[in-house]
């Protein structure tokens, strides 16, 4: 009867061998076991693992972006007394603010905003609310001229018909603050080197009369001439023309960019913000120590 063999007390040889299989058939249990378990353990872990580290930052701008990309077109904001509506006409000078030229509906745009809203102590969830729109507008109107000063006759010179969008304008129509003139001279000359901008010009570096873009529409107006205006369009608000304009200096020039050259309308603006000369100038002005006014794409100050 060989199982009696394995009877536990039939024989101590017997008894030796059957503890040895046991304990072998322990040891492979718990082997199996520990196997089962780290055969199991390995698709669980990286699931966790990568929740834990890819997470939260994303989804955190991910949320933003999508906010971003309705506010961009429906925000609802109030300046110079108008509503407006949206923010999409500065997406370039946002972009030139952030230092980040990504479409605004992206995660990588809401980060940027996130950073600049950090530095400047506000809530920094990279969504371009109306508070993040008035802070970026706060910080472009205080790089705008800080003297307003009335030019006195000797600051003032009257530059050529040739650089002007309607060369029939007249004499006391031309005025503009001398270093400015040198300043925008410079920076034509590096716009007509820029062959992406196209531009007409002279052999000698000059806009060609056909020439439309970045002449100047308007630069220096005397106070009688702003009341004039302000008459003539007294529906304007104080968006449009300025009961004190930075005119009055003649360092501020109305410059052609585009579309109908100084009307406020957003379909206007939008034609303007949209095209080579403009874009250039957003991204280059600043080298001449032009500034832009937010609001108008055409006007550009002269800072230094
Ligand atoms: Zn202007």
């Amino acid at each position: 009867m060989a199982s009696l063999k394995l009877v536990p007390g039939a024989n101590p040889g017997h008894m030796k061998n059957f503890v040895i299989i046991a304990l072998l058939v322990l040891v492979a249990g718990v082997v199996a076991f520990g196997n089962r378990q780290s055969r199991s353990k390995p698709p669980v872990k990286p699931a966790v693992r990568i929740s834990e580290t890819r997470a939260p930052k994303p989804s955190a701008f991910a949320s933003a972006a999508t906010e971003n990309a309705s506010l961009r077109n429906e925000l609802t904001w109030t300046f110079g007394g108008k509503q407006q509506r949206g923010w999409y006409l500065y997406d370039l000078l946002i972009g030139e603010t952030l230092n980040q030229h990504d479409d605004p509906a992206t995660t990588d745009f809401a980060e940027s905003l996130a950073k600049w809203q950090k530095k400047r102590g506000l809530s920094a969830d990279g969504v371009l609310d109306e508070d993040a729109l008035m802070a970026i507008v706060s910080f472009w109107q205080s790089n705008r001229l800080k003297n307003k000063d009335y030019a006195t006759p000797d600051q003032l010179m009257i530059a050529p018909t040739s650089d002007f969008y309607d060369p029939s304008r007249a004499d006391e129509l031309r005025q503009v603050e001398r270093t400015t003139y040198v300043a925008y001279k410079k920076m034509i000359v590096a716009a007509i080197a820029d062959p992406s901008l196209k531009l007409a010009h002279t052999g000698s570096g000059e806009l060609a009369p056909r020439e439309q873009y970045l002449k100047i529409v308007s630069s220096f107006r005397s106070r009688e001439y702003q009341d004039n205006l302000r008459r003539q369009s007294p529906n304007s608000g104080s968006a449009g023309l300025a009961v004190n304009s930075p005119h009055f200096t003649g360092r501020a020039l109305d410059l052609y960019v585009g579309g109908s050259p100084v009307d406020t309308k957003d379909s206007n603006r939008a034609i303007q913000v949209n095209t080579p000369v403009y874009r250039w100038l957003v991204h280059n002005a600043d080298r001449f120590g032009f500034r832009p006014y937010f609001y108008e794409p055409w006007h550009w100050e002269y800072v230094r």
